[in-house]
């Protein structure tokens, strides 16, 4: 899979194919990121990428020309992918899509917005899919990028152990159970017995409810989901 980022801070997600699980996958050659820098792709001498809203406001906008020639440009490149931009008024990104967009194994080009946001016009006819990383408003669309990158990538076919991958929140239906390690006792609290014994059944008994208990009390709104997908059996409903 191959990932274009188009945005005014190129440091932000080139940290993505340096750290962990991401760096590991790029350098198994399962995705390979490139990045772009609007400001390359203008003609005045202050490389001006942002101007006033029309109508008045607070701000700037970001211009649509030179985030169209970058596009046209990263096209001409040989990226034929989906083009994303990043908004608090986009559709939520959820575990769903991530794994769709992760097995489609299609190339990406993700537009990150700056200022105010981006001029419609750009989103109206370059732009595929908006998406919102969750309700609060961040400076920028870099970090949703990265978010977006980070969670695809990870779930592309041997970034990490597929059974990792299959048993983590969400992917269950579920949130996860705690996880513990070495020292069996830290500042007096112990390991919870179950985990200590090694009996399989009974851990993996331990682990369903545990999730079952962290989903009810934090999102009670999954355990529904879980009880009309049919996920939750009789042993879990009590
Ligand atoms: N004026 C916009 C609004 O009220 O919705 C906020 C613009 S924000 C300061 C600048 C950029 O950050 C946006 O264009 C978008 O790319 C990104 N951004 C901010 N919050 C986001 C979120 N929750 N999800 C995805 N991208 C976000």
């Amino acid at each position: 899979m191959r990932i274009d980022v188009v945005t005014l801070f190129p440091q932000m997600p080139a940290l993505i194919a340096e750290c962990g699980i991401t760096s590991r996958a790029a350098k198994l050659g399962l995705w390979q990121l490139k990045i772009w820098n609007p400001r390359k792709f203008t003609h005045d001498a202050h490389r001006t990428v942002d101007d006033r809203p029309f109508g008045g406001g607070p701000g700037m906008v970001m211009m649509a020309e030179p985030l169209a020639q970058t596009i046209d440009a990263i096209r001409a490149d040989g990226n034929r992918g989906r083009v994303f931009a990043f908004a608090p008024s986009g559709r939520t990104l959820c575990d769903e899509r991530v794994l769709e967009l992760a097995e489609s194994d299609e190339d990406m080009i993700l537009v990150c917005g700056r200022y105010e946001g981006i001029d419609q016009r750009f989103l109206d006819t370059y732009v595929d899919e908006i998406i919102s990383i969750g309700d609060y408003v961040l400076s920028g669309g870099e970090l949703a990028a990265m978010v977006l990158m980070d969670a695809v990538v990870r779930r592309l076919p041997g970034a990490i152990k597929e059974l990792s991958a299959s048993d983590e929140s969400f992917s269950t239906g579920l949130l996860d159970a705690p996880h513990y390690t070495r020292p069996e006792e830290w500042r007096g609290m112990k390991v919870p017995e179950v985990l200590v014994n090694g009996h399989h059944k009974h851990i993996q008994d331990w682990t369903r409810k545990m999730a079952l208990q962290t989903t009810a009390t934090n999102r009670p709104d999954l355990v529904k989901i879980a009880r009309s997908k049919n996920l939750l059996s009789e042993e879990d409903e009590k």
